[in-house]
């Protein structure tokens, strides 16, 4: 547990107008500033108020008057005292539950300011929690993935490696690396002392357990990226084949969480839609084939950006026309790609070749966007294809869960080359000794036993202030 001198405050809640808004103290002085600025009803002081109750009063400006009910004060509250070590921070904590409105939250963050407190950095509180060892760096990253998650599924990837479960499964694997490593060094000690046939068995068995443990994380944790971060999904076909209509038909059957449409331009359309728990990013493009001037050369530069980077292609296909030119030029285009053809207008008239799609697509779903029909056999088939590992996640978005996954990465790389010596017979005792510990150096990394003050920085300046 580390000792900090300082004692930090900041507003807790999201600014804007609300039910009730949230400062929160947290350090040795919370509990006496809180003192100099809350009368409560009862009389009491917060700093002999005990840990887990919360008192009914009222924030004032002058610390003098200290009468109950004071004539005038900033506004009514309840305050919670929670002690060390049984806090967040494991330092004692004060929340203030204030009326939601800015002008009262920010006055009574400058009262606090004022009495001893100094203003929290971003993600400072989860920051002083790991320092205390109240959780590791992997479950206080994972706070900063709660707050940030869109969909239900996103939620419970993260709640799991907050509760630990990632940190568990490492744990593990650190131990049977510790165990490994200690027959190593006993036989660098005494070298004169061989290392027994049950013994390599034993350390065989031992880093090849470590070795697939590790693997069957990082199996899984493709699909925990592509929950937490989503898939990107293109959307591409040749002029009014429906793109546009299928995209809001989409939007229609689903939730859409976000829509930064700012930043792209006319020619190509962005949206988040959660399909099926799976957020996916669609990208509805301008289906411009053989641009005619320098916007729409600029327009096709940008779909085949955007189709390149996408981890599936949705090409729409117009059931009441015949398959054309483009139509082919598009297909090769996403050649390669995890597609899926999509035949819209399907209350037309058939005109369209479908057997000649069999070729190019593992799906094919028909479909009509503007009278809904089959949107959700569409739905579906993509996330059959999400849960089959057939799309892979965009750029990650959080560099967290990247760092989880290259120091996992590495460390079982380290473990399958130092597995792979014993299994011979053939035993370099030092230089599997190093392999085992610089992968256990990466499993530290992840867990945070092992850190730098540039890497917090970098990963609680992520966090906003309050957190
Ligand atoms: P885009 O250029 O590919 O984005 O195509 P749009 O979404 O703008 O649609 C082109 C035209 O096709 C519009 O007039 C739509 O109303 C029409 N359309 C879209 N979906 C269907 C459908 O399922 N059936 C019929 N009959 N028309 C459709």
């Amino acid at each position: 547990m580390q000792n900090f001198n300082d004692t930090i405050a900041a507003i807790a809640t999201a600014i804007g107008e609300s039910g009730i808004g949230i400062v929160r103290l947290s350090g040795r002085d919370a509990l006496k500033s809180a003192d100099e600025i809350f009368i409560s009803k009862d009389g009491k002081k917060p700093s002999e108020f005990k840990a887990y109750t919360t008192h009914y009063g009222w924030i004032v400006e002058d610390g003098c008057r200290k009468a109950s009910p004071p004539a005038e004060f900033v506004d009514e509250v309840l305050l919670t005292v929670m002690r060390a070590p049984k806090s967040f921070t494991r330092e004692d904590v004060v929340e203030i539950n204030c009326h939601g409105g800015i002008i009262a939250l920010r006055k009574t963050l400058d009262l606090v300011l004022q009495n001893g407190c100094r203003l929290a950095e971003p993600g400072e509180f989860t920051r002083r929690a790991f320092l205390n060892g109240r959780i590791d760096l992997a479950q206080a990253e994972a706070v900063l993935d709660i707050i940030r998650a869109k969909t239900d599924s996103a939620l419970k990837v993260s709640a799991e490696q907050l509760k630990g479960s990632l940190s568990k499964e490492l744990g593990r694997i650190r131990q049977a690396l510790l165990d490994a490593l200690s027959l190593l060094e006993a036989n660098i000690d005494f070298p004169e002392e061989e290392i027994t046939a049950a013994e390599t068995k034993t350390l065989c068995a031992g880093l090849a357990c470590a070795e697939k443990e590790l693997s069957r994380i990082l199996g899984s944790s493709a699909t925990g990226r592509v929950m937490r971060e989503g898939i990107s999904a293109v959307i591409c076909g040749k002029p009014n084949v429906g793109k546009s209509s299928l995209l809001n038909a989409l939007l229609k059957q689903e939730r859409s969480i976000v829509t930064p449409v700012a930043g792209t331009t006319r020619d190509t359309i962005e949206e988040i839609i959660d399909i099926r728990g799976i957020p996916v990013r669609i990208v509805d493009t301008a289906g411009i084939i053989e641009p005619r001037d320098l916007v729409e050369k600029k327009a096709v530069a940008r779909s085949r950006h955007y189709i390149r980077n996408a981890g599936l292609a949705i090409m729409v296909f117009d059931a009441g026309r015949k398959m054309e030119k483009q139509d082919e030029i598009l297909i090769k285009k996403i050649r390669g790609k995890t597609a899926i053809a999509v035949v819209n207008k399907i209350d037309l008239k058939p005109r369209l070749q479908k057997e000649k799609l069999g070729r190019f697509f593992s799906r094919i779903v028909e479909i009509s966007a503007k009278k809904m029909k089959n949107i959700d056999l569409l739905e579906e088939a993509i996330a059959d294809l999400v849960y089959k590992g057939k799309v892979t996640s965009p750029e990650p978005v959080l560099v967290s869960n990247l760092r989880h996954i290259e120091a996992i990465r590495r460390a079982q790389k380290l473990i399958a080359e130092a597995a792979n010596p014993v299994d011979n017979g053939a035993l370099p005792v030092e230089l599997i000794a190093q392999d085992v510990k610089d992968a256990l150096g990466c499993l530290d990394d992840v867990l945070g036993r092992r850190f730098s003050e540039e890497l917090l920085d970098k990963i609680f300046s992520e966090f906003c202030i309050g957190k």
